[in-house]
């Protein structure tokens, strides 16, 4: 089996499963975008999965990401940046990534305006909210994100699109993703164009889609499971 019919086999499965969690929670398949997560594999992947109508690419760290965008230049794909972000690569970040998922913080708001403003660049973000009561995996504690969301608004070159959430480890995702909607509530109330919700990987999906994701960032179901890569 080609590489290409291995993931045209692994997106059609993943499609289908989209399809029948949007039937079992009464939604429009279309109301749920498939961001495809790239990290750790190469830029000829992207190539294959955009020519197998993927629109949306999902990657986690800088310096891969940034080489990718440029191999991939000539493709017209949305990079979505997933990964925590340091403070110092804002500015790299803010020059290739069209959506910036994994902002959690004030002073990351005002890195990524200003080095967006610099590359003449508009961003699309998403304020990460933290599900995990354990500190230190990204994301910011639910109630802080009135703040950070109230800062991307007033950011000149960053727009608020929503919000994005990683379920934890060790608790029942549907458990997890249901604390989302109070926080959604409260967003939605002061920017009600901030409609997006990132959630759900390749082992719950579902569970995010039921609980009202709009974008899915799918992995491993779709590019496999890589071994000797962290
Ligand atoms: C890697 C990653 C994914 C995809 O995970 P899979 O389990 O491989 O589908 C989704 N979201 C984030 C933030 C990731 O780092």
């Amino acid at each position: 089996m080609t590489r290409d019919d291995e993931l045209r086999d692994n997106l059609s499965a993943v499609r289908e499963r989209i399809e029948r969690a949007c039937r079992a929670a009464g939604r429009d398949p279309a109301d749920v975008t498939l961001i495809v997560v790239t990290k750790t594999w190469p830029a000829d992947d992207v190539r294959r999965l955009v020519g197998l109508g993927v629109t949306d690419v999902g990657e986690n760290r800088d310096q891969e990401a940034g080489a990718k965008v440029r191999d991939c230049a000539d493709l017209a794909v949305r990079w979505h940046f997933i990964g925590q972000v340091q403070r110092n690569k804002a500015a790299s970040i803010a020059r290739y990534a069209d959506v910036v998922q994994s902002v959690d913080r004030v002073p990351l708001v005002t890195a990524l305006d200003r080095g967006a403003a610099r590359a003449g660049r508009e961003l699309d973000v998403l304020v990460q909210v933290s599900l995990d009561p354990e500190p230190g995996r990204g994301g910011c504690p639910p109630d802080q994100v009135g703040q950070v969301s109230d800062a991307v608004t007033a950011a000149e070159h960053l727009t608020l699109r929503g919000l994005m959430a990683v379920a934890p480890l060790h608790e029942d995702p549907a458990t997890a993703f249901a604390r989302l909607a109070p926080v959604r509530e409260q967003v939605l109330d002061r920017h009600p164009e901030a409609d997006w919700l990132s959630a759900g990987m390749s082992g719950d999906l579902e569970q995010a889609i039921s609980a009202g994701a709009t974008h899915v960032r799918v992995g491993s179901a779709v590019l496999g499971v890589r071994e000797n890569v962290g």
